[in-house]
């Protein structure tokens, strides 16, 4: 009879051969350094009525002065979380041109296929880059065609845009290089607008924002954009590797994942800047984003003081967007992503009132907020 060590030591001779009989010297994998192929997840909660997408409206390729061929592009987007993008190219400006002979849609024909593979919005578009302010740049996007849209007169780009049913974006309006002393809205913009020539603003490009340009999108009506102006590849410029960290995103608020939808949004000014953990945009819109992400759970402990009697709640933000509130007393919530803290009140029927100390909706007015406790 085997004894049982004799079994084990056959048994394992057998499956150190079987190994060794599979091993290929030839040609081995080791994966251990490839970036797996994944999307990281943005959790940004809908609001009534509409979905909430992530998007980057303003992308340069290879193709005027970018470093970046445009289908990796796409693919950026896709592991950052993004739902819909602009490859937007300066007409104007191209020092690859000796080497990139094609016309002004080729960025987009390339990209457009893996776009599609990878369900991510891609949005035509083009920068229309005239040195000064004004005119300054502009990104005209859901354009049909890049090509007519060149012209030496600002203008009549816009207006050869604005043909095509373009929407058209005041780009960087306070970047140092146009408007060194000043960020400030010249006549040429007010006649524009009255054209319905343009129709938003960049509040925040790059790793710039301008508070002024949120009064400028309430006072006048144009949609505000939080966008990239990406040059370089995404991983160069921002430090993706931390959880929660972003380019500069714009949140729209579409009635579905679509072109069309998104066109809809932005045309009708429902969007967010987000910009680090800065947000801006427009009071009502704010407010439905913030009662989304943050909820107020049910009274857990209530407990009798001196007196009175003190309730207590867990306050949580099922969003990754973190929240600084301040209380009418001055003291402050630092409300992570996809975190709670613990609240006591005094009186279970009052509202608890906050300022969203990250939430503009003026250049220097913050959201205010009542959750009501239960
Ligand atoms: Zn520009
Ligand atoms: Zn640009």
């Amino acid at each position: 009879m085997i004894n049982k060590q004799t079994l084990l030591t056959s048994l394992l001779l057998l499956l150190y051969v079987a190994a060794f009989a599979q091993f290929d010297l030839n040609h081995q994998s080791n994966n251990l350094f490839i970036k797996p192929n994944v999307r990281q997840q943005i959790l940004i909660p809908d609001i009534t009525g509409y979905h909430t997408l992530k998007g980057d409206f303003h992308i340069h390729t290879i193709f005027s002065d970018g470093s970046v061929w445009p289908t990796v592009r796409v693919e950026e987007a896709w592991r950052e979380g993004l739902d819909v993008i602009a490859i937007t190219d300066h007409l104007e400006y191209q020092p690859h041109k000796d080497y990139t002979v094609a016309d002004n849609n080729t960025a987009y024909k390339l990209a457009q296929r893996k776009a599609e593979e990878m369900n991510v919005i891609l949005v035509k578009g083009t920068e229309i880059t005239k040195g000064e302010v004004p005119p300054g740049h502009f990104n005209a996007i859901f354009i049909d065609d890049a090509n007519p849209i060149e012209n030496k007169d600002a203008s009549l780009s816009i207006e050869a845009a604005v043909k095509q049913g373009a929407f058209i974006i005041w780009n960087h309006p306070g970047w140092k290089r146009q408007q060194p002393d000043t960020t400030k809205w010249w006549d040429y913009y007010t006649t524009l607008k009255s054209k319905n020539m343009l129709h938003g603003i960049e509040v925040a490009n790059s790793n710039e924002w301008y508070p002024i340009a949120i009064d400028w999108c309430i006072d006048k009506d144009l949609t505000v954009f939080s966008n990239s102006d990406i040059h370089a590849p995404v991983n160069l410029k921002y430090n993706l590797s931390e959880r929660h960290a972003h380019r500069p995103i714009t949140l729209i608020f579409a009635r579905e994942k679509s072109m069309q939808s998104v066109k809809e949004a932005l045309f009708e000014g429902r969007t967010i800047a987000w910009h680090g953990h800065t947000l801006a945009g427009k009071e009502s819109i704010m407010r439905e984003l913030v009662k989304a992400s943050i909820q107020l759970k049910p009274t857990f402990r209530e407990t009798q003081k001196k007196g009175t009697t003190w309730y207590y709640a867990e306050l949580n933000n099922i969003s990754d967007i973190p929240f600084v509130l301040r209380d009418k007393d001055g003291n402050e919530i630092d409300l992570k992503p996809l975190s709670s803290v613990i609240v006591k009140f005094d009186k279970k029927t009052a509202a608890l009132n906050y300022k969203v100390m990250n939430a503009f909706i003026g250049s220097e007015r913050r959201l205010e907020i009542n959750i009501t406790p239960q």
